[in-house]
């Protein structure tokens, strides 16, 4: 609720000149039990900002965090950590964040052994059940991460975040450095992940078919604030806000005849350590006009398909 992330940096030499960068902005949403929330944007509207505080990663400048009925910011040191099992999260670069010098095996084990989950002779028995569950052979438990591609890296991750039993898993562009036909087996691979253990997702992409395939919900970001939110299928069938309708017709069509008309952004991302006035993407805005670089347009239910978009326009185009 109202989450923002402003990070102070230096800039050039002298001491004095310091910029903030709004990364997130007041960004509100919520996640429903069993749900897939999809966040999308371009890389750099803070996505995984957001995520990372909702992981408790990275401490929000303002704003809170309530993770079944409880507050993060009330909860004492050792009573986070305990909280901290529900919620794992998967890394797009599932050889980054794996220790080359761990086997998988022990890769796996960590969790548990942090969150005193199993006793030194379950270990492996979950070991091996986790690795069934993600579809890897038991024998690769004594092997390391280089010897694995990049999908297969991205099945020892699950099976890592999947370790603890968590309740919420924050995808942070699991699929994004995957060939597109891995793409799909780890996508599905997570779909039915999510029906077998009641998982719920926030998954984040800058890349809207895949948001579209996996999510139940999507919200829109752009320079740190959430621009559209609602159930897929409306977003994706009738969009509100520019921007969204920018990300949607660069999502090729699979039937050449449905032309969808494409809408190409002008200009680059703006910094967010000086957003335009007004509306954040008027200056890229294919129909912005003077009001949009003065008035900033709140998120409002739009009448014509009841989900919401921040922008002047709303129900008109
Ligand atoms: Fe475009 Fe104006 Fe809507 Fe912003 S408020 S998205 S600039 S039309
Ligand atoms: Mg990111």
């Amino acid at each position: 609720d109202g989450l923002k992330k402003h990070f102070v940096s230096q800039k050039g030499f002298r001491k004095s000149s310091k910029q903030v960068v709004k990364a997130v902005d007041g960004v509100s949403f919520d996640i429903k039990p069993g749900e897939t929330f999809g966040l999308v944007g371009e890389s750099g509207c803070g996505k995984s900002t957001t995520g990372r505080m909702i992981m408790q990663m990275l401490e929000a400048t303002e704003g809170t965090i309530t993770f079944d009925g409880q507050r993060m910011d009330q909860l004492s040191g050792k009573e986070l950590k305990k909280a901290r099992k529900d919620f794992q999260m998967i890394f797009q670069d599932p050889y980054a964040s794996l220790n080359p010098r761990m086997t998988v095996r022990d890769i796996i084990a960590e969790p548990l052994i942090v969150h005193e989950m199993e006793t030194a002779n379950g270990i492996d028995a979950r070991v091996y059940e986790l690795l069934d569950t993600v579809g890897l052979p038991r024998k690769v438990a004594e092997r390391y991460p280089h010897e694995f591609s990049g999908g297969q890296r991205q099945r020892i991750g699950i099976a890592r975040a999947l370790a603890v039993r968590p309740k919420l898993i924050i995808a942070d562009e699991p699929v994004s450095a995957l060939d597109v036909s891995i793409q799909s087996q780890v996508l599905n691979l997570l779909k039915d992940l999510q029906d077998e253990f009641d998982l719920t997702y926030l998954f984040i992409a800058h890349d809207l078919s895949v948001v579209d395939f996996i999510s139940d919900r999507i919200g829109v970001m752009y320079l740190g604030k959430l621009v559209e939110i609602g159930d897929r299928e409306s977003i994706i069938q009738n969009p509100q806000h520019p921007y969204t309708r920018a990300l949607l017709s660069a999502v090729p069509v699979p039937d050449p005849r449905a032309k969808r008309e494409r809408i190409v952004l002008e200009g680059d991302l703006p910094s967010p350590s000086n957003p335009p006035s007004g509306c954040p993407f008027h200056t890229r805005c294919p129909f912005a006009w003077d009001r949009c670089a003065s008035e900033t347009p709140q998120l409002q239910t739009a009448e014509t398909t009841g989900h919401t978009a921040a922008c002047h326009l709303l129900d008109e185009l």
